[in-house]
């Protein structure tokens, strides 16, 4: 949404319900570009369109099936859930991340989360600091 001045803001705007359709969805369907680095019948891996880091990887599964975020998680996903950390673990090696690399999953408003489809963050290349913003 152009009217949005930033990504903060439109982390801070109320929740959508949990079946609306993302941005990430036309990304899925190729209808707009991303940079894939991995691809299986069941999640995507893309380059951040804003990398916070040397490699910024968001990993997603291809069906959102109500998952806007994790704190919509219900037990059907299990698998999903795990496929979605392994993926994470396999595009860090893929990216030469030997020596560590951070995942992060933002959830709701006061997490800063933005897109409701849900998404890890792979952030690495760099020394992360702890605690984050
Ligand atoms: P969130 O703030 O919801 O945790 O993360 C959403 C992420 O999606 C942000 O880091 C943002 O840069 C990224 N993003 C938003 N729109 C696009 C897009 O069209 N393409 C790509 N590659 N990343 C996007």
């Amino acid at each position: 949404n152009p009217l949005m001045a930033s990504e903060k803001e439109a982390a801070l705007a109320a929740a959508p319900p949990s079946d609306s359709p993302t941005i990430f969805d036309k990304i899925i369907n190729k209808e707009i570009p991303s940079t894939v680095v991995f691809e299986d019948d069941k999640v995507l891996a893309f380059r951040d369109i804003s990398p916070q880091a040397p490699t910024h990887i968001l990993i997603i599964p291809k069906v959102k099936d109500g998952l806007s975020g994790l704190s919509k998680a219900e037990e059907r996903h299990f698998e999903i859930l795990g496929r979605l950390l392994y993926t994470a673990k396999l595009v860090a090696k893929q990216e030469g991340l030997e020596d560590g690399f951070r995942i992060v999953i933002n959830d709701g408003p006061s997490g800063c989360q933005s897109v409701y489809h849900l998404h890890i963050h792979l952030l690495g290349g760099r020394q992360m600091n702890w605690p984050p913003g």
